[in-house]
């Protein structure tokens, strides 16, 4: 086993997700302290390499099936590479693909495995780490002792700047074609997020509406409000469901883990699917008629004013 840390940098289309910097970062951290090296393993993006300047070095595979995201592509590419560099941590994102992967892999290395990180530390020859567990009513920490680990870590939880950080990593290229054939999954096309739509997890104020809005012919009215502050209109899943949003907006379990300075809630009760979502807004300000709903428990200001009444009010203010 080496003292590496190794970081699956993940890209849609050859563009690597912020993610992917995150990781490199905290990677850089815990490979110091051990004394090894951070590589990056890129699947199917090999001009997106030189980007990955943090770390170390750069394993990339080009293959027709790691052009995009195959699960079992990726996995037998990853298993092949990680039983040759043998690192002491594997990290993913907890993305689509992060989350199969990093159960397959830690699967085939036999190491351990632990999801949902939001904190990662170097103790002595070990990692700490923070993760979210029960839908994040909990946190554990867990240590990471054996020869062999593997995180999926919650976007978001690393600052980037770190993993962009860096010099000229050393690229290696492989070849992995003799584990590639016969795959039996095959990708038929991608169903790409609707054009033109905003990226919540980018926002720093977000409004967000629940099924207190009652129907889709009242989401006008908070998308007025939102216009109003110049925030994206985000939502909780029973809103998406019935299709009254696209599923780009949807916050959750389910849909984006997002993190804006402000976040304000209308009519959405504060289950833990929905929480998990937006655990790291700054202040949370809820708007719900039931004073006992959930939502109050971790909301900075709250009313138990009508939706209806304090949108139509605060656009008003908002405008005036
Ligand atoms: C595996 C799994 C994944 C999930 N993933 C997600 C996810 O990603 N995101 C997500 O949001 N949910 C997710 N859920 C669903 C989650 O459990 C809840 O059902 C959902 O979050 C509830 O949405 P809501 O708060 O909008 O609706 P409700 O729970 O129905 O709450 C509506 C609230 O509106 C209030 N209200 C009603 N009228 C008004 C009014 N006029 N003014 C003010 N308040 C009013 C009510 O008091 C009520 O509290 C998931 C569930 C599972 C099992």
């Amino acid at each position: 086993m080496s003292n590496d840390v190794l970081v699956l940098a993940e890209h849609q289309e050859g563009r690597l997700l912020e993610t992917s910097f995150e990781l490199l970062g905290k990677a850089r951290e815990l490979a110091d302290a051990w004394g090894g090296k951070v590589v990056a393993v890129l699947l199917g993006a090999p001009d997106a390499a030189a980007e990955l300047s943090a770390a170390d070095s750069v394993v990339s595979c080009e293959h027709p099936s790691l052009a995009g995201y195959n699960p079992e592509a990726y996995e037998r590419a990853l298993v092949e590479i990680l039983r040759e560099r043998d690192p002491r941590l594997v990290l993913f994102s907890t993305t689509t693909a992060g989350l199969d992967l990093s159960g397959a892999v830690s699967v085939h290395l036999r190491a351990a495995l632990v999801s949902y990180v939001v904190a990662l530390s170097a103790e002595g020859d070990n990692a700490l780490a923070t993760a979210r567990i029960y839908g994040g009513k909990l946190l554990a920490e867990v240590e990471l002792s054996g020869p062999r680990s593997v995180g999926a870590v919650i976007s978001g939880s690393f600052p980037a700047a770190f993993g962009r950080a860096g010099g000229t990593p050393e690229v290696a290229r492989v070849d992995l074609g003799h584990v590639l054939g016969d795959l039996r999954i095959t990708v038929t096309s991608v169903v790409a997020p609707e054009a033109g739509d905003v990226d919540i997890t980018a926002a720093e104020l977000l409004v967000s509406v629940g099924r207190g809005i009652g129907s889709k012919d009242n989401i006008e009215l908070v998308e007025e409000l939102a216009d109003a502050l110049g925030a994206p209109l985000a939502a909780s899943r029973p809103v998406v469901d019935q299709g009254w949003l696209p599923k780009s907006r949807q916050v959750g379990k389910s849909g984006h883990t997002v993190k804006p300075k402000v976040y304000l809630m209308l009519g959405i009760s504060g289950a833990p699917e929905h929480l998990e979502g937006m655990a790291d807004a700054e202040l949370v300000i809820a708007c719900n008629t039931d004073p006992a709903a959930p939502v109050f428990d971790v909301a900075d200001y709250g009313t138990t004013l009508d939706l209806f009444d304090i949108a139509d009010e605060l656009t008003r203010a908002v405008k005036a």
